[in-house]
């Protein structure tokens, strides 16, 4: 209590002058730092009331307890974030395959864990000892927006500028389920049992990040379109940038055009790729996927993708290809379709243990270059990315196509496993 209460009188005092703002969660903040009673209810006066009456805050967040057990809203402590992090008032969380990959248990994670990763949201709360610098980029109030690789900023990848592979988020968090000193944020409110943290566990009303991992969003943006910027954006954008190192004129493939797909043929324009083929088996997908700019869509079970792509690039395969389904089969697909010395990305997760097959002889002699890539580096591409969406290069409202409720997050996962949702869903929390 005394972290609400010390911000309250210093962060709060100080800048609630100019921050000054209509929101139910600063008039509660106001209210207790003159000490006076609050009024207003909903959901983010849980955590004001704690200024008010001194009793323990809490918070909902969406649990995953096990495989096969629907996910369940739980009441949390609320958060403490620590030195160079940020406390989040959640405002959207997207719906993303990894999290069903861990809820499937094909993609082994601590649990019970709160899932959800790509998230935008406002800044109340600064661990204590965060630099300056830190506060002065994320003034208290200000709109957030989170990458689901959360670099430690200090490791061996992270100082090469390849935060994408950052060592203490491999070893800590998709490891462990944890922040980089090896314990979670979350914990239940009824019994104090530690939650682990699959990212920053967005699907809460409240979460804690790592400030190198966020980026600031301009009030033009909407907080819920914008929350996929943190994956499905991110990730498409680094496939493009770094792995497939794009240029203008390049032609691309996609196979599966689900969330991320269907943002890597905007992507692909934006670096000014000729033709963009979009390859699914949903025609709903396909036709979504002209909208978003694809210059040609191919069925994969009505014609065969492979001959289908050389024949539209006149007989030599694309120059890149991204596979995003982690499949197989398409893995194969992927590394067929593009033209000798092409790359062949693959950003779709599989289940562990699960292999491609490559023709070995085409490879080594056409110099196929096939290259994996997860995300994107939060701190040099967030703000890019941020920057496409601001100017309308990347069309948000184009690619969510589903808002749905904090209580409706575990019928969406099921939606999304039955491949009912065309381009992303995203959970707006409050
Ligand atoms: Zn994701
Ligand atoms: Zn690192």
């Amino acid at each position: 209590m005394a972290f609400f209460s010390s911000y309250a009188s210093r962060s709060l005092l100080r800048r609630l002058p100019k921050l000054l703002r209509p929101s139910p969660l600063r008039r509660s903040l106001c209210a207790a730092a003159a000490g006076v009673e609050r009024g207003g209810g909903g959901g983010a006066s849980s955590a004001a009331g704690f200024f008010v009456d001194g009793a323990p805050s809490s918070m909902r967040g969406v649990v995953f307890w096990e495989p096969g057990r629907p996910l369940a809203v739980e009441e949390f402590r609320m958060p403490r974030p620590k030195a160079g992090e940020l406390l989040i008032r959640t405002k959207a969380c997207g719906v993303c395959h990894s999290d069903l990959h861990v809820m499937k248990g094909e993609l082994p994670f601590a649990s019970p864990c709160v899932v959800g990763h790509e998230i935008t949201g406002e800044v109340v709360e600064y661990g204590a000892h965060t630099d300056n610098r830190i506060k002065e980029r994320f003034p208290i109030g200000s709109h957030v927006v989170g990458a689901f690789i959360m670099p430690c900023g200090n490791c061996f990848y992270c100082v090469k500028g390849q935060e994408d592979l950052c060592e203490a988020f491999f070893a800590y968090n998709r490891a462990k389920g944890t922040l980089y000193d090896g314990e979670t944020r979350l914990f239940l409110r009824s019994n104090g049992k530690p939650v682990y943290m699959y990212s920053m566990g967005g699907l809460a009303e409240y979460c804690v990040v790592p400030a190198n991992a966020l980026a600031v969003l301009p009030n033009s943006l909407p907080y819920t379109e914008s929350a996929i910027l943190g994956c499905a954006v991110f990730t498409a954008y680094g496939a493009m940038r770094h792995a497939a190192e794009m240029r203008a004129g390049d032609s691309v493939a996609v196979i599966g055009v689900g969330g991320v797909g269907s943002s890597c043929l905007q992507i692909a324009r934006a670096f000014g790729a000729s033709e963009v083929i979009a390859v699914d088996i949903s025609d709903e997908k396909l036709q979504n996927a002209t909208t978003l700019g694809a210059t040609h869509t191919i069925n994969a079970q009505k014609e065969d993708a492979v001959e289908r792509i050389q024949e539209i690039t006149g007989g030599r395969g694309v120059d890149v290809a991204v596979e995003a389904l982690g499949k197989p089969q398409t893995f194969m697909q992927c590394t067929k379709s593009v033209c000798d010395g092409g790359k062949a990305v693959m950003i779709g997760l599989a289940s562990t243990n699960v292999m491609g097959e490559v023709d070995i002889t085409r490879l080594v002699r056409r110099q196929i270059k096939i290259i994996g890539s997860y995300g994107a580096r939060a701190r040099q591409d967030l703000p890019q990315v941020v920057k496409l969406a601001e100017t309308g290069i990347f069309n948000l409202q184009k690619s969510v196509s589903r808002k749905c409720k904090f209580e409706e997050a575990n019928s969406a996962y099921e939606d999304l496993d039955r491949g009912k949702i065309i381009g992303r869903a995203v959970v707006e929390i409050m």
